[in-house]
């Protein structure tokens, strides 16, 4: 089907059911091209557009707004005010649900609930609006186009997918799955079988893209890897959704003979930023969503990591203003990019908070800790892997076998963690059959089971009998 021809029929779909997307991503494609200083001044008539609309049709916002003194409309002549808007947590979403919902008839209407399975275990509840939808599908579109699949190119995905759906839900995706030329590999289940099927599939549609988990990316170009004649390649991979590991990187890139696109989003909140084809940084979606980067309440500088709290610009339906998305990262120390675009960039994402590690001595280690360390790993003996933080002196290392792990490989990953941890740090391995997915999908390869503040966590846990040290 030509491009213009999937354009209409995409647009004739949206025109009945009453969606944007097209307009939205028009939309992105120009705004992306803008100088720094005129998408602030976007971002700032939208954000006073949302709080005063929060204001008035969100209970939670009128209550606190009430309580702090805060007037809306001052932000139009003091911006610099909206950072007196208390920060919103995940408990106070889990508490408030109800008390975040607009109450505004018009919005009522399109309101999606949405619930997250969250990296905690901790599940999370929020509605959407159309709006809000239509932005984040038009972000993935434009972020598929830096990759190399214009719209209407063919993409594929290896994502999390609902196993219980309807008929009637499952034709309708296979119609939008038609309309935007997609298709998918579910990576609830990602297995030999599956792989071999969705690599066949790959074969014949040749997609310019490949979208997905990079821990299931991983694991898919492994499997390539593994099929002598076999050879697939892209334009290129979109990583997404979890922490993009250096050796999965260049793992993915050697592989696909193509680049990794890393991606920073969340299902709360949309893309957040992704790299552009200068792989310099990731670009913010400025239009989307505003970004402050915080450390201890003060706006971080230039490379200095920070807690990332996020207003998404769109969603009236449950306004997010100043979001604490349990996420460390830093800004760019660059101010421009040789592609052109004027978004601020983020240096690189830290990963989640819960990944973050501790030394026995108090001190905080990123979950990605060395990309050294997990370089280690990346041995063909290793299928997959999982380091547990059990206590303050104790890791474990989980380990998927494809045959015997050299005691040379184990050895030089202790010396890691002990260069990393010091050498209090016992290191203990384990050798499962396999490490159950998320309930997501998604395969979370650092597990800290201490909290910040916890100290006195020096126990040690039993040694599973079905182990070895
Ligand atoms: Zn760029």
């Amino acid at each position: 089907m030509s491009p213009i021809i999937r354009r209409g029929v995409l647009r004739l779909h949206q025109l009945a059911s009453g969606r944007h997307i097209l307009d939205r991503l028009d939309s992105l494609q120009k705004t992306q091209w803008l100088s720094r200083i005129e998408l602030e001044e976007l971002q700032r008539k939208k954000i006073i557009s949302l709080v005063e609309y929060a204001y008035q049709h969100v209970p939670y916002y009128r209550r606190i707004f009430d309580e702090i003194g805060f007037q809306p409309g001052d932000l139009q002549n003091d911006f610099t005010l909206f950072q007196r808007i208390p920060i919103l947590t995940k408990e106070i979403i889990r508490s408030h649900t109800e008390e975040l919902k607009t109450t505004d008839r018009a919005h009522l209407e399109q309101l999606s609930l949405v619930t997250t399975s969250g990296s905690t275990g901790q599940p999370l509840t929020f509605w959407q609006d159309h709006e809000y939808r239509d932005c984040v599908t038009a972000d993935i579109q434009r972020h598929l186009e830096w990759a190399g699949a214009a719209l209407g190119q063919p993409h594929a995905y290896i994502w999390g997918a609902s196993f219980e759906v309807s008929s009637q839900q499952a034709l309708r995706t296979q119609l939008i799955d038609w309309e935007w030329n997609r298709f998918l590999t579910n990576a609830f289940m990602l297995s030999d079988q599956s792989m071999a099927d969705f690599a066949q599939l790959v074969i014949k549609k040749q997609p310019n893209v490949l979208y997905g988990y990079a821990s299931s990316l991983y694991n898919f170009a492994r499997f390539v890897r593994q099929i002598p004649e076999m050879e697939i390649t892209f334009q290129g991979v979109i990583s997404s959704a979890e922490t993009l590991l250096p050796i999965y990187r260049e793992y993915i890139e050697e592989t696909f003979q193509c680049k990794v696109f890393d991606r920073y989003g969340s299902k709360e909140l949309g893309g957040i930023a992704c790299e552009c084809e200068a792989h310099t940084g990731l670009h913010i979606s400025a239009e989307n969503n505003f970004i402050e980067i915080l450390n201890h309440g003060i706006a971080a500088e230039p490379g200095e990591a920070g807690q990332i709290i996020v207003t998404n610009l769109n969603n009236r339906g449950m306004p997010f203003i100043r979001y604490s998305i349990d996420d460390e990262g830093a800004w760019s120390r660059s101010l421009t990019c040789i592609c052109g675009r004027g978004a601020p960039m983020l240096e690189k994402v830290e990963g989640r908070l819960v990944d973050t590690f501790w030394t026995p001595d108090g001190r905080k280690v990123w979950a990605g800790f060395a990309g050294a360390g997990y370089s280690c790993l990346s041995h063909p003996s290793i299928k997959q892997f999982q380091v547990i933080q059990e206590s303050l002196d104790y890791l474990i290392i989980r380990v998927v076998r494809d045959g015997e792990v050299p005691q040379e490989t184990m050895d030089q990953f202790s010396d890691v963690v002990h260069t990393v941890f010091g050498e209090n740090m016992e290191v203990h391995w384990e050798f499962p059959d396999e490490i159950p997915v998320l309930p997501s999908g998604k395969h979370q390869y650092a597990v800290c089971k201490i909290n910040e503040g916890i100290t006195n966590l020096h126990m040690r846990p039993k040694v599973p009998a079905n182990s070895s040290s």
